[in-house]
């Protein structure tokens, strides 16, 4: 920690109980796992179909060879990364570690991810909401309406968003962290960026150091059933999360999955490009029926669509063992379904329903 006497536009934000805390400091972080282990009262045998793992081990709280890779992967240094149980944890060691109870705002621009407000609501952070723009094409962040909610300790945005789909300029996201320098800092979720042509913004962080970016193994690689997700930002903030984080977040089952899925990129173009052809396929089905009144292609492994009457479909869909996403909640969505893109065969499935139910009883 620097010396505290001293400004600093990352640690003067931190809550102070954090910044005093005394960290837990674990078996396996403070000795190396070499020779006789007798200091973390773990059993002395591996477990049946351990094949090798040593499950009957704590595992490192940051396993340097899949930090390795994800760093190399991200193209980030590896200082500026920290594993986490899934992004959820790293948006919820956000709050945590930045959001006083009563005090700190969070900036959520809604429609978008459930994770952020409800993260802050659990810490008691206030949460102000500013909804994104339908500009009849596309959705867009309203800047101005930002700008009008600051101050706020943490801005969540999301590109490509969940569930609209839109990408958010790194321009502005250049401009708000330039801005909220020294109140706050500005989180941008890119959980679905493999699905898009844009960049990652995790090069930002060198001119803005609060800039936080949240990459997750869930999504394009296939393992949502793991919990692997890397929160990159500033030393400074990886710092302040270690402090907070559970001593253990990552099992050694999780971490072996990701080095295998980091370990080549074929299989990841080949399932990117498949989703890509399936998304035209089903973009197109869509366009050809009347009943949906809006179609939201966006830029990630989703579509968004209106129709009539969402709870209608979505249970007909139901009925044909199709399960689809209402968005109505949100706002702005009022009958809005979210639709993932899934394999050839699942998609054909569903535009075979879609064009089942709409001869049958259209959904308009
Ligand atoms: C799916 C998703 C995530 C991934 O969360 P994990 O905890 O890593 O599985 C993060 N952000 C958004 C917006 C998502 O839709």
């Amino acid at each position: 920690m620097a010396n505290e006497s001293m400004s600093d536009p990352i640690l003067d934000l931190a809550r102070p109980e954090v910044l005093a805390l005394q960290p837990y400091a674990s078996a396996r972080a403070l000795a190396d796992s070499a020779g006789i282990l007798l200091n973390a009262n773990e059993s002395p045998w591996a477990p049946d179909g351990d094949e090798g793992q040593q499950l009957n081990r704590y595992p490192d709280p940051q396993p340097p060879e899949l930090r390795r890779r994800l760093a190399e992967r991200y193209d980030v240094p590896e200082a500026r990364l920290l594993i986490t149980r899934g992004s959820d944890e790293g948006i919820d060691l956000l709050i945590r570690a930045f959001c006083r109870a009563d005090q700190d705002p969070v900036i959520v621009c809604p429609p978008c991810f459930g994770m952020y407000a409800l993260s802050a609501r659990i810490q008691g952070a206030p949460v102000k909401a500013v909804p994104l723009i339908d500009d009849g094409a596309q959705w867009r962040l309203d800047e101005d309406g930002l700008r009008a909610a600051l101050p706020a300790r943490l801005v969540f945005l999301c590109s490509p968003n969940n569930p609209t789909g839109n990408e958010i300029s790194s321009a502005t996201v250049e401009s708000l962290c330039r801005s909220i320098l020294g109140q706050g800092l500005v989180v941008v979720d890119e959980a679905y960026i493999e699905f898009s042509e844009a960049e990652s913004m995790s090069r930002l962080i060198d001119r803005h150091p609060n800039l936080v970016i949240l990459r997750t193994l869930s999504k394009a690689y296939a393992l949502a059933g793991c919990r692997l997700g890397s929160l990159i930002a500033d030393t400074r903030v990886i710092g302040l999360l270690r402090r907070i984080i559970a001593p253990y977040p990552l099992p050694t089952p999780s971490v072996r999955a990701g080095l295998t899925a980091l370990a080549g990129p074929d299989r990841l173009e080949r399932q990117l490009s498949e989703l890509a052809e399936q998304k035209k396929r089903l973009v197109a089905g869509l366009e050809r029926l009347p009943g949906i009144q809006r179609l939201w292609p966006g830029q990630a492994n989703f579509v968004l669509i209106r129709v009539a009457d969402a709870e209608a479909l979505i249970a007909r869909a139901a009925e044909a063992g199709i399960r689809l996403r209402n968005q109505s909640a949100q706002p702005g969505l009022d009958n809005c379904v979210r639709i993932t893109i899934g394999s050839a065969e699942e998609t054909t499935r569903l535009l075979d329903f879609l064009e089942s139910t709409h001869a049958q009883e259209p959904v308009q």
